[in-house]
């Protein structure tokens, strides 16, 4: 059977981007989802198909694979990274999770009982990604309860049935024409509740609190740098392990110093008689220091000069980024009477030579219009 062109199955173009991709597929998932279409072995073969075609195209190896050789990429034999086994209703647990919640009557996952991950976002400013930096964050997160150990019962009691779901750990219940089976929010699935709670936490085996954590910030760290604390984040339900938590780094503007990677960036003003006699400039670097460096005789606005070493550490390691400075060359304003006596005076005194990109441009500027007639 000859299969039908994934981007014509979500009516998309091979350069949709994947948000729109995804989002196509959602709204034709949607209309064709056996639920909604019970019996209806057309919708549940377009939904195969829909479904196999976004499990291609929202994977960038897969959709490379697919864009080079077509429907053959997923033969029999199986292209490169690639699993069989799409096209069942178990295979896109994580789009399906966000939009139709529990509904599908598919067994629910068992619910990972591990704690949350916690994201905390941090602003550091220049200097401290400069050197690295100890920060003391403080954060709201659920702890063991220390009462119960994070079992959640009372010293010696037990587990019974739990009353809601009679020890299944899912519910039911009818929503339009389909039935929906959830998750039993009493029980969060275990099918078991403890007979005598802990009366410090409820039963729940941990409880809030603030807690303070001294955070390490490695040096060269950059905007958007994200620093996973293993097991620093929320504890779970009955004592069950915490999950991450994930330091986001943002960096403040640096008034003097512009920055890509281990780069550093410095516009230095000089006026036009130092760029035109030369001489030296004295230039701050990102470590505190100050650097002397030599401008040359007739340079220009935008000269550039590299600095070695001068710029930001490589992210655990050793060596460090280069500094690049950029010659702003000033012209004076508000001039006196006198002032702009001299410079006319100076200006009568200039030649050709001083100024052989003027020249250059205008002779070629002639020649442009003499090519013209
Ligand atoms: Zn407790
Ligand atoms: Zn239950």
């Amino acid at each position: 059977m000859s299969k039908n062109d994934y981007y014509e199955v979500l009516g998309v173009t091979k350069t949709t981007d994947p948000a729109s991709i995804k989002s196509s597929y959602r709204k034709l998932a949607m209309k064709y989802h056996p639920d909604k279409n019970p019996g209806d072995k057309d919708a549940e073969k377009k939904f195969k198909e829909i479904s196999e075609a976004y499990e291609v195209l929202s994977n960038p190896e897969k959709k490379e694979a697919y864009d080079t050789y077509g429907h053959d990429a997923f033969s029999q034999s199986g292209g490169p990274g690639f699993s069989e086994g799409f096209g069942g209703f178990g295979s896109f647990s994580d789009i399906f999770d966000d939009f139709f919640g529990d509904f599908g009557g598919r067994a629910a996952p068992k619910r990972d009982q591990r704690g949350q991950d916690l994201k905390y976002e941090i602003e550091i400013d220049l200097r401290e990604a400069f050197t690295g930096i100890k920060k003391e964050i403080n954060f709201d997160t659920l702890i063991r309860c220390d009462v119960c150990g994070g079992s959640g019962s009372e010293r010696g009691s037990g587990m019974k049935d739990c009353g809601i779901c009679g020890g299944s750990g899912r519910t039911r219940a009818s929503q339009g024409f389909f039935t929906v089976e959830r998750t039993c929010s009493s029980c969060g699935g275990a099918g078991q509740t403890i007979t005598d709670p802990c009366s410090s936490c409820s039963g729940e085996g941990r409880r809030r609190k603030n807690r303070k954590l001294e955070v390490n910030i490695p040096a060269g760290v950059e905007d958007g740098s994200r620093i996973r604390l293993s097991g620093e984040g929320a504890v779970g339900q009955n004592g069950s392990s915490p999950g991450d938590l994930y330091l986001f780094v943002s960096m403040q503007e640096h008034p003097i110093f512009g920055r890509n990677g281990t780069e550093i960036f410095c516009n230095v003003p000089i006026s036009i008689v130092d760029a035109s006699l030369g001489g030296s400039v004295e230039v701050p670097t990102v470590s505190g220091g100050r650097v002397k460096v030599k401008v040359p005789a007739g340079s220009q606005h935008g000269d550039q000069f590299r600095l070695n070493g001068k710029g930001m550490p490589t992210l655990r390691s050793t060596s460090f980024g280069d500094m690049i400075i950029s010659l702003i060359i000033e012209i004076p304003k508000n001039l006196s009477d006198n002032q702009k006596r001299l410079l006319k005076e100076f200006n009568d005194e200039l030649s050709h030579n001083n100024s052989p990109e003027s020249s250059g441009f205008f002779s070629k500027v002639k020649d442009f219009w003499d090519g013209l007639t």
